[in-house]
């Protein structure tokens, strides 16, 4: 029989989105796109015509709980697609494909950033509704899309994969190398997303300072204006879109090159908030050139105070490895030392673990798993020493909050975050009940309020 699409009752699609903020814009673009056809999602495994599983393959409990998520679907729904890093992994043979090896009854597996590829794979196994209206829109109508992160906030993503090959990283073996986004396409999305009610972009990328790199900084045009694929002049941009709505830009990812001189100005003048997520992941120049660190080679340390002395609000925000293979304690020290003097606000840190396939597994001298773990505890105990300092010195001021939860209008107080705090990695504002009864509190809306306490991580404040 000749098969005609229903045209009454669209396919159900059911999704399991895993993985950092990078992984999330990819769920989000594969759902933007089916809804555009006209396919339904659902939350449950159960009702849908077969699930999606976006998947992480960075560490070895990312990759078990991948794994896991696919064998449930499995088991509820039996018609399931892969996509994300894990799907781009090779299987412990070295030549199949690592999630067919374990779970081989999935449709079909792709890498990461491969939209096209997973929809051509929903296409063959839930054929596209019929919908004269839906199909008349042309693909890729809808600039904002589908977004999994509340409304308020959003990821950017301004580009794909990474020049580096840190030695304890597979990133670039899994995503591949750097490839910016053209800067009028970033641009036209900040805008749609700020046009949309979103008060603050994240922005996001494995290497946000070398964004432009792969294309030589070509000149793209945005509303016809040109505007360099560069760093700087991205922010600026980006700075002058979030202006009218109030908003915020928050930047990650960032390594600590000469040029980013150039963006604390703009930071200076409360136009991109001045905060950096650099992920310096140490301090000893041997150790870096062992994980053959991007920017391994400058002066880190005397960087960072030129940055607070250009903008002394500046929060740093960074990650850090304890125990890397041939770390000595004195490098260790460095380490600690570093993080005392540079100040750090907000530093994790990851006893080193070795990543299937990652260069710095063949280094020699390894360190003891307890050593590891001993030196990540030891340098927690300093790092939120500074950090508790640090947010001790708020006490008495006043700051502009945004509002991330707010039940009864926050009547009985709320939740939010000031430019120190960015959303799931940071701490928090707890925000008291107003004192005047005419004061509300709205999520996605900014509040000003006064300092009255810090508690660990996080700050107490007074809306005023
Ligand atoms: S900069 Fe290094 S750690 Fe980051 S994605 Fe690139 S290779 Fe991995």
């Amino acid at each position: 029989m000749h098969h005609t699409p229903s045209t009454t009752k669209p396919p159900k699609v059911g999704f399991v989105s895993l993985g950092c903020p990078k992984a999330l814009t990819d769920s989000e673009l594969i759902l933007t796109q089916l809804n555009a056809e006209g396919y339904e999602t659902s939350k449950t495994f159960a009702g849908a015509d077969l699930v999606i599983v976006n998947t992480c393959g960075f560490i070895d409990d990312a990759v078990k709980e991948s794994l896991d998520a696919i064998g449930e679907a499995l088991a509820e729904n039996g018609r399931v697609i892969v996509t994300g890093c894990l799907g781009a992994r090779t299987g412990s043979d070295g030549a199949s494909n690592m999630v067919r090896q374990v779970h081989p009854k999935v449709l079909a597996v792709t890498g990461p950033h491969a939209t096209q590829e997973v929809m051509d794979a929903v296409h063959l196994h839930a054929p596209k509704p019929h919908d004269p209206f839906v199909d008349l829109v042309p693909a890729g109508v809808s600039k904002i899309g589908i977004k999994l992160t509340p409304k308020h906030y959003a990821y950017l993503k301004i580009s794909e994969g990474c020049n580096h090959r840190c030695t304890f990283c597979i990133i670039p073996s899994m995503r591949g190398d750097l490839v910016s986004r053209p800067v009028g396409d970033v641009l036209a999305e900040a805008r749609a997303l700020f046009e949309s009610g979103v008060k603050e972009l994240l922005v996001v990328s494995q290497d946000t300072s070398a964004y432009g790199v792969d294309v030589k900084y070509r000149t793209g045009f945005f509303d016809g204006r040109p505007v360099k694929t560069r760093m700087v002049d991205l922010c600026e941009q980006l700075a002058e879109l979030a202006g009218p709505h109030g908003a915020w830009v928050r930047l990650h990812y960032v390594y600590p090159y000469p040029h980013v001189d150039e963006v604390l100005p703009l930071m200076a003048a409360g136009r991109v908030l001045p905060y950096l997520d650099v992920p310096f992941q140490h301090s000893h120049p041997e150790v870096l050139k062992r994980m053959k660190r991007p920017a391994s080679g400058e002066r880190n340390l005397e960087r960072l105070l030129k940055w607070r002395e250009a903008c002394p609000e500046l929060v740093i925000r960074s990650t850090f490895i304890a125990g890397f293979p041939g770390e000595t304690e004195s490098e260790f020290q460095h380490l600690l030392d570093f993080v005392r003097e540079a100040q750090i606000d907000r530093a994790g840190c990851f006893a080193y673990s070795p990543v299937d396939g990652a260069a710095a597994n063949l280094l020699p001298d390894a360190v003891p798993a307890e050593l590891r773990e001993e030196r990540r505890a030891r340098f927690m105990a300093v790092a939120e020493g500074v950090s508790v300092q640090r947010l001790r010195r708020r006490v008495g001021a006043t700051m502009q909050v945004l509002v991330d939860r707010a039940p009864a209008l926050g009547r009985k107080g709320g939740v939010g975050r000031s430019y120190a705090d960015a959303p799931e990695i940071d701490g928090t504002v707890r925000l008291l009940p107003p004192e005047k009864a005419s004061k509300t509190l709205k999520v996605g809306e900014f509040t000003r309020a006064r300092i009255v306490s810090a508690e660990g991580h996080d700050l107490v404040g007074q809306p005023i």
